[in-house]
């Protein structure tokens, strides 16, 4: 019989502290589910109360099988529980458990807390006690656990027993400056678990000696069986413990596959890969191509020796098969190696080409050149399926942009309010016929795309359905200077969805670059005509 391991995500509320990360109502919505559907045991959803997004998250119950837990305070010092509005809101919350964070370390408790030893004990035994008359589980975040225990070891362990003699299912050990090293983790948590029994302890790690990850493992090696981390590892400062990390190193080394098991099933490692990158779109961050298991790089082999090898047998370089995390062998090492990648995209896209068809160099020079200049065809698979039908001559002139113009301009509208309208005007060629469109739009992308969808001719039928579900904007600096990378996803009422890049420049250039490809490659797939 294996040992349960307990995951907690906290991305949605210790992650919504990194900078320049703002989640949405519908942004947390979104990821709750994903991690639900992930199969983590506890989602924190934030903090409600103390701002309106987390407040309405908490309206109603956001998981179907995770433990939807709110984020707060123990009570205030010298006040009673019911006394206390803050606690109140916490238990108003629509959530199944109330992890509570906790003084633990006496320095805190006398600077930041101004209050006795005595009386930071009591909140924490009475909160615990409200949280489960309130039909509530019970989680406690001992703040600054390590440092106060290497303190004051008996206050540090008098605060985690109040919390687990008055009734946590958890009392969470956190390392909240992160400076703590692996070594202290696992004896210091050793220690504590000869006073609270193991499978009543979790770690909550932060990453400031890049150890949040080793930290959790070795706490787990100490005895907690609760592991708290964010999704790609985000987090305040150098982030939290990264479970996009924690979860494959739980499931698939042995020295903690063998002994024990997480709610994360093999379908959910497979879909890792894709969670992470969805999550990196979501939160506008450029991937990490490094990130462990599930960066671009993490099968990405380029030199010499190591990529023969790897073609003759994966396992020489690769410490795992990367297909169980979701993510693909990548082979950089030669023009000969680049055309077999190639050969075996194009074969997937259906479009049947010979070894030794000379047209697949001028494509794989094409597409390293274009990468070069900023282009990103990984992430825009519509617009490399187009370039590649357009140099092996296939894709029919649908339609020829003969230019645009698009103005912005600000002024007061006839209520006195300052507003900015956009208005783009299309000249285009559809079979014989010249066809000007004008539209209006909220910004200069949106009419531009209003404009262009509005009048097709022949084709108008034919995209009717298509919808614009995304638009990313990235500002890369390369050699010249700035350019502007624009990355569309396009979907349509069969529910496919695809997605198109532009470079330029001009960020309004780039975006009508996408827009164009995400048209062509909807027309092509409609199965329609050149208008000749
Ligand atoms: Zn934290």
């Amino acid at each position: 019989m294996k040992e349960r391991l307990y995951l907690f995500d906290t991305t949605l509320r210790d992650g919504a502290q990194t900078n320049g990360v703002d989640f949405s109502l519908e942004d947390k919505v979104e990821l709750a589910q994903l991690l639900d559907r992930l199969g983590l045991d506890y989602v924190e959803g934030g903090y409600p109360g103390a701002n309106p997004t987390d407040t309405a998250f908490f309206a109603e119950k956001r998981t179907r099988h995770a433990v939807f837990t709110a984020f707060g305070m123990t009570r205030r010092p010298g006040v009673s529980t019911s006394n206390d509005p803050g606690l109140r809101t916490l238990l108003d919350a629509h959530a199944d458990a109330v992890c509570f964070v906790a003084k633990t370390s006496d320095y805190h408790v006398r600077v930041a807390l101004q209050t006795s030893e005595e009386e930071n004990l009591e909140a924490i035994r009475q909160s615990v006690a409200a949280a489960r008359a309130a039909g509530r589980e019970a989680l406690v975040d001992c703040e600054h656990f390590f440092d106060g225990y290497k303190a004051n070891p008996a206050y540090a362990l008098a605060c985690a027993r109040a919390a687990h003699e008055s009734g946590a299912r958890w009392v969470v050990l956190c390392d909240t400056n992160g400076g703590t090293l692996p070594e202290e983790v696992e004896a210091i948590v050793r220690a504590v678990a000869e006073v609270i029994p193991g499978d009543h302890l979790g770690i909550h790690a932060h990453n400031d000696t890049e150890q949040a990850v080793a930290n959790s493992l070795a706490a787990v090696r100490g005895g907690a069986r609760q592991i708290q981390g964010t999704l790609n590892g985000i987090g305040e400062r150098c982030g939290n413990a990264n479970l996009t990390s924690l979860i494959p190193t739980l499931m698939l080394k042995p020295a903690y596959a063998d002994r024990f098991e997480v709610g994360v099933g093999p379908e959910g490692l497979r879909d890792l890969t894709r969670i992470a990158q969805r999550f990196d779109d979501m939160v506008n961050r450029a991937p990490n191509r490094q990130a462990p298991y599930v960066g671009v790089s993490a099968f990405t082999t380029k030199a010499g020796i190591h990529a023969s090898a790897i073609l003759k047998d994966p396992r020489t370089y690769e410490h795992v098969d990367p297909a169980v995390v979701g993510n693909r062998r990548h082979v950089l090492v030669s023009e000969q190696a680049g055309k077999a990648n190639l050969i075996a995209e194009l074969e997937r896209m259906g479009i049947p080409v010979a070894k030794g068809d000379p047209r697949l160099d001028a494509v794989l020079r094409e597409v390293k050149e274009r990468e070069s200049t900023g282009y990103a065809y990984e992430g825009a698979g519509a617009s490399f399926e187009l370039l590649a039908r357009r140099m092996l001559g296939n894709v029919p002139d649908f339609f020829k942009v003969e230019g645009f113009h698009v103005t912005v301009e600000r002024r007061h509208n006839a209520l006195g309010e300052l507003v900015s309208v956009s208005e783009a005007v299309v000249k285009l060629h559809v079979g014989g016929e010249r066809l000007l469109t004008v539209a209006e739009g909220n910004g200069p992308v949106n009419a531009l795309d209003r404009a262009l969808r509005k009048d097709l001719g022949v084709y108008s039928e034919a995209i009717a359905d298509l919808e614009l579900i995304d638009f990313k904007v990235r500002i890369l600096n390369g050699g010249t200077g700035a350019v502007t990378r624009v990355l569309i996803e396009s979907g349509d009422s069969s529910g496919d969805t695809w997605f198109t890049v532009g470079v330029s420049e001009n960020i309004v250039d780039a975006s009508f670059e996408a827009l164009h490809d995400s048209i062509v490659y909807k027309l092509l797939h409609a199965g329609a005509k050149a208008a000749a």
